[in-house]
């Protein structure tokens, strides 16, 4: 029905002439085309209607009869578009009343159908409005519907055609336009300057080609041969060769297929002239490799189209030549592995950092898909396999695009064995047409990163346990210093097995400094193994701080910066530590360094990530609170120790007071008692009138002298004591006799105690000549004299002695009493000390604690060396010794 028009008007007048024959099933049609642009359409044809009423105007032809004024175009689109059929009163109120009254009044509703060739975007495409009036006598089924769409697309494609051929016939006339007028250069220039080599033998015709080509812009080089064609094609390829079959010595199609033997020739468009029409000729060309036949007679015209269509398919496949070198290049370059698929999962390229990543090779990716995923044992983020369409390649065939938050992790063990962690990105590969032809997918190996991260994770943890486990039970202060020091052993000890562990390093040691003299002392350390420890024991036992750091160093470490430290710097250090690179972090409290944490991973090479120089850095802090602890554990210990000694002091000192007390009184009674006695013996003598007797008296008064004396000598012992700690004691050195000095203090003690045995042994030598102060050094034999007699049983000799050696004499004092203790031995020459279970063992008087404690303070006066030796349950021997004096000649 719908043949091939001339023209779209033509096109509409035969496809109304076509319905009028169909009135039964279409009683009328208006054919309205849009008139582009513009929101109006005309009625370019119709059927069915009734002729105008006689009374109005002049006849019309039947086809075109009726108003044909433009309608508006929306509600007639509209109206196509709802696909239901219109009463006719709506009819009338789009085409207007002069259509609607000219149609059967047995109509009753319109059907309005776009015309449009059947496809996607028809409604957008549609060129005009067909309104077809329907049978009342026929239900407006499915088929009705269908075949009034079949009979708008017939039209459709009609006016199609039409526009086609118009189109056709308007370049058609342009093109001869330009032929006629061969040298204006209507069209802009496809690559200006690109060479041309034309070879033909026929002179003219040479000269009018080149002069054709030249016109355009192009260089050409004519030749007379397909020998000096090849020459110069071989000398200098050009962007397009133009060749005459039939030449002499080399014809058009052997020189074709020389050039196409040579690699950079080969590329070069090949167009063959000839004269030799038909098939055959044409097919031999193209089979040699030509890219296009020309056949004589032809026009400049198709000739230039045909040069312009070679020269711009020459450069755009130059350009997509250079687009893929560029995109492989780019891949190439990429750190990632980058896989591209086709669209049936088979590896079509890869990258080498792919191949490198997955160490894989050619025989593997010619493996199918699930071949592949299988022998990398490829398992998802919590290590299932994945299901068959899960992973990545399957979705982006699908058509997903997998990146960003959606990343997908794959865990794979490469074909080394290696176990790797992998972050992927994808998406599918279309054609222009939409299709999807294949995927990429690009892998990043983020193995490294997942192993920080859960170690840093870990690190943070442990560090979290060790800071609660110091500061847990604050109060808890070990008993005794062993427990203490073993408790903070362990800490530390735990602290560095643990940072090897989290940093995976190979060494860590703990590192204190003394403040004072900036010594060093290894706390705890591990990883380190017995040669090694040693090593860096005797590296570290006779330095400071200064022998293996610089200065900045050091500043650097009070700033609490963690650094670095290169262990091979100097052979000292590489002596001491071994390894290469290690990580020193500050133990500060405060603003004091007490120490350092070290760590390093032996002689491999080792990038410290800012992670790990902030774990160590969190590490040192903790070390230093738990060697913080242990000092102030340490001071507790000794506060409470000088505690317990100023209690004992004061212990000690009301303690003396009551003896002190009782021992000034009981003299003072007995003097009393005794003066009270002899009053009374004198008034009872005088009552009688005689005088006191002589031999009463006699009795009487030495006891009260006794009395007195004792109580001359405490005062005396007092006074001394108070001497003493004002710094007052004055002594008179003199040169005496020490001799003598024995000999009188003895014979005193012999009188005092005549019940007592008292011997005494001195040098044959007469003289002792010594620089002392007499009546003092005779106070400290008297002393110990004394003593001896005081805590040994009466019925024992006290045995006084003296030696000389060839600078000092030695004066000892033996008795055969208790003896003392060893631990006490120091003790005894301390203020008010007294050995407990050491009881006075002879005589009235009491221990006060005083006695030892002058005499230890003249002596060291008198620079005099002193001490007591003694055996428990044999004696003791209180001993001092002066140096001689060197007899002056008088
Ligand atoms: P006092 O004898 O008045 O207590 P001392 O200072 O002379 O004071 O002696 C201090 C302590 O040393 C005595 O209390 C006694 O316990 C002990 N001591 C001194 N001499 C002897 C000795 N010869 N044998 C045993 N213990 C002694």
């Amino acid at each position: 029905t719908t043949a091939d028009a001339a023209s779209p008007a033509v096109a509409c007048q035969t496809a109304a002439r076509t319905l009028a024959s169909a009135t039964a099933d279409l009683p009328f049609a208006l054919l309205y085309l849009f008139d582009a642009p513009g929101p109006s359409a005309t009625l370019a044809g119709s059927s069915g209607l009734r002729a105008q009423p006689p009374a109005t105007g002049p006849r019309e032809p039947t086809s075109l009869r009726g108003p044909t004024a433009p309608i508006a175009a929306q509600p007639l689109a509209e109206a196509a578009q709802a696909g239901a059929p219109l009463p006719i009163s709506q009819l009338a109120a789009l085409c207007g009343d002069a259509i609607a009254q000219r149609l059967s009044p047995e109509i009753a509703s319109a059907f309005a159908l776009p015309i449009a060739q059947p496809g996607p975007a028809a409604s957008h495409q549609a060129q005009g409005v067909l309104l077809v009036g329907l049978n009342p006598r026929r239900a407006f089924d499915e088929q009705y519907h269908e075949f009034s769409v079949m009979v708008a697309s017939q039209i459709a494609a009609a006016l199609t055609n039409a526009r086609a051929r118009e189109e056709e016939r308007a370049r058609a006339e342009a093109l001869a336009a330009l032929d006629r007028a061969p040298n204006t250069r209507a069209e802009a220039p496809v690559m200006p300057g690109a060479r041309i080599l034309l070879a033909d033998d026929n002179a003219d015709m040479r000269d009018e080609l080149a002069r054709l080509l030249t016109a355009q812009g192009w260089h050409v080089t004519a030749v007379g041969d397909g020998a000096a064609a090849l020459a110069s094609a071989q000398a200098h390829p050009p962007d397009l060769m133009l060749s005459d079959v039939m030449m002499p010595s080399l014809d058009g199609v052997a020189l074709l297929r020389a050039l196409r033997a040579a690699p950079h020739t080969r590329g070069v468009p090949i167009i063959l002239v000839s004269a030799r029409a038909g098939e055959e000729a044409t097919i031999e060309g193209l089979e040699a490799g030509a890219d296009d036949y020309l056949i004589k007679p032809f026009s400049a015209r198709e000739l230039v189209a045909r040069v312009r269509a070679h020269l711009t398919l020459a450069q755009l496949k130059r350009e997509a030549t250079e687009r893929a070198s560029q995109l492989e290049a780019i891949i190439e370059a990429m750190s990632d592995g980058v896989f591209v698929y086709d669209s049936d999962g088979n590896v079509v390229h890869t990258n080498s950092a792919l191949r490198e990543i997955l160490a894989i090779d050619e025989a593997y990716l010619a493996l199918p898909m699930s071949e592949r995923v299988q022998l990398i044992d490829m398992r998802d983020a919590h290590s299932q396999p994945f299901l068959d369409d899960e992973w990545l390649l399957p979705r982006t065939l699908r058509g997903e695009i997998v990146r960003g938050a959606h990343a997908a992790e794959q865990h794979v063990r490469t074909l080394d064995g290696r176990q790797l962690v992998l972050s992927t990105t994808g998406g599918p590969v279309r054609d222009p047409t939409g299709e999807i032809v294949g995927a990429v997918a690009v892998l990043r190996d983020v193995t490294k990163r997942r192993q920080l991260d859960r170690r840093t994770h870990a690190a943070l943890n442990a560090l979290l346990a060790m800071a609660s486990a110091v500061v847990e039970a604050p109060s808890d202060t070990p008993s005794d210093d062993a427990q203490r020091a073993a408790r903070t052993q362990t800490a530390a000890t735990r602290i560095t097995d643990l940072t090897c562990e989290v940093l995976g390093c190979q060494r860590v040691a703990i590192v204190a400094f003394d403040p004072e003299s900036g010594q060093i002392r290894l706390v705890a350390i591990s990883g380190a193994m017995g040669e090694q420890q040693q090593k860096l024991d005797t590296a570290l036992a006779h330095a400071d701080m200064h022998t293996y750091l610089e200065p900045n160093e050091i500043a650097a470490l009070f700033a609490g910066q963690v650094i670095t430290l290169d262990l091979t710097r100097s052979p000292t250090h590489k002596i001491a530590f071994g390894g290469t690179l290690a990580v020193l972090a500050p133990m500060c409290i405060g603003e004091r360094l007490i120490g350092v944490v070290g760590a390093d991973f032996g002689l491999g090479a080792h990038d410290y990530t800012s992670e790990e120089l902030a774990i160590t850095g969190g590490i040192a802090k903790l070390a230093a609170l738990i060697l913080e602890r242990d000092r102030l554990w340490r001071e507790r210990a000794r506060a409470e120790a000088r505690t317990m000694a100023l209690e004992e002091a004061n212990r000690q000192m009301s303690e003396f007071l009551g003896i002190a007390g009782h021992e000034l009184r009981t003299p003072l009674t007995v003097i009393k008692a005794n003066i009270q006695l002899l009053a009374k013996r004198a008034r009872r003598d005088a009552t009688a009138g005689a005088d006191i007797s002589e031999a009463r008296a006699a009795t009487l008064l030495p006891r009260t002298e006794r009395q007195i004396d004792r109580l001359t000598r405490l005062v005396g012992d007092l006074v001394d004591v108070s001497r003493i700690q004002k710094g007052k004691l004055e002594l008179q050195p003199e040169p005496c006799d020490l001799t003598a000095i024995l000999r009188e203090t003895v014979e005193e003690q012999r009188m005092t105690h005549a019940e007592r045995t008292i011997r005494l042994r001195l040098p044959r030598a007469a003289h002792a000549p010594v620089l002392a102060d007499h009546d003092r050094i005779g106070q400290v034999i008297t002393n110990f004299i004394t003593n001896a007699l005081k805590y040994s049983p009466a019925d024992r000799p006290v045995q006084v002695g003296m030696t000389l050696g060839a600078h000092s004499a030695r004066v000892s004092v033996r008795d055969h009493g208790p003896g003392i203790p060893e631990a006490e031995r120091a003790r005894v020459w301390e203020l008010f000390y007294r050995v407990r279970g050491i009881e006075v063992q002879s005589g009235s008087g009491v221990g006060l604690g005083l006695g030892l404690y002058i005499c230890a303070t003249i002596l060291a006066r008198h620079h005099a060396r002193f001490g007591v030796e003694s055996a428990v349950g044999q004696g003791s021997t209180f001993w001092f010794s002066l140096p001689l004096q060197r007899e002056t000649p008088e």
